[in-house]
């Protein structure tokens, strides 16, 4: 499937061109359309296959559609090497739209701490957090949640791996209640399905 068949606005089509994206993968077309329709959705998808785009995509393409303000996206990831890789796919994506990001991670350098807070305090679209850090700085009241729309949980079985599942609660507890909410996992164990319930709302299983 091409992607100007899913019906993006003209700037996410320019940014794909860009990127020289022409095919949707597999897990692309499973997920972008009901994405773009505001489903909540759990998706196993394994690093290689075009899960970023599948749904970064949709949801930048919601925030131009919608001209939304103020932060509408957290991508919550395990680690600072996703969280970095995911934010070039960000830019490269976001060349052509009028949408800015930021990458939220740990370290002990206190100049990353206060190039976080700068950012964070200026207010970016999306942020892309390992939960840790995202919580120190919420606690510190840089980051307010209350324009977001669309929560993220890239890697969730990873996450949870790591023992996160936490510190990803006291970060839901900030959030909307309305909201879309997508999982993406590269397994399904039970665990993930329970996270599943208690986060997501009515919600669509993808399957590659
Ligand atoms: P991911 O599985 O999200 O880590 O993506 C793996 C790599 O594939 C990244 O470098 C993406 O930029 C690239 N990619 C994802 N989707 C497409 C596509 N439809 N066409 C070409 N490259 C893609």
């Amino acid at each position: 499937m091409k992607f100007t068949e899913f019906g993006f606005s003209q700037e996410v089509i320019e940014g794909l061109e860009a990127m020289r994206f022409e095919k949707a993968t597999p897990v692309q077309v499973a997920t972008i359309p009901p994405i773009m329709n505001g489903k909540d959705m759990i998706a196993c998808a394994q690093t290689g296959t075009g899960k970023t785009a599948a749904y970064l995509l949709p949801v930048l393409d919601r925030q131009v559609q919608s001209n939304s303000e103020g932060l509408n996206t957290l991508v919550l990831v395990p680690t600072r090497e996703l969280a970095m890789q995911i934010d070039q796919q960000m830019e490269g994506f976001g060349y052509f739209l009028p949408i800015t990001s930021i990458a939220v991670y740990g370290g002990n350098d206190a100049d990353l701490w206060n190039r976080q807070k700068t950012a964070l305090t200026k207010g970016a679209n999306v942020i892309i957090a390992t939960p840790g850090r995202l919580i120190q700085h919420l606690s510190m009241g840089y980051v307010k949640m209350d324009s977001l729309k669309h929560l993220i949980l890239d890697e969730a079985d990873r996450m949870l791996d790591m023992g996160f599942y936490e510190d990803i609660m006291q970060i839901v507890s900030y959030l909307p209640k309305k909201r879309q909410t997508l999982m993406f996992s590269a397994t399904m164990p039970k665990k993930i399905r329970d996270m599943a319930r208690e986060l997501l709302a009515e919600f669509e299983e993808v399957n590659i």
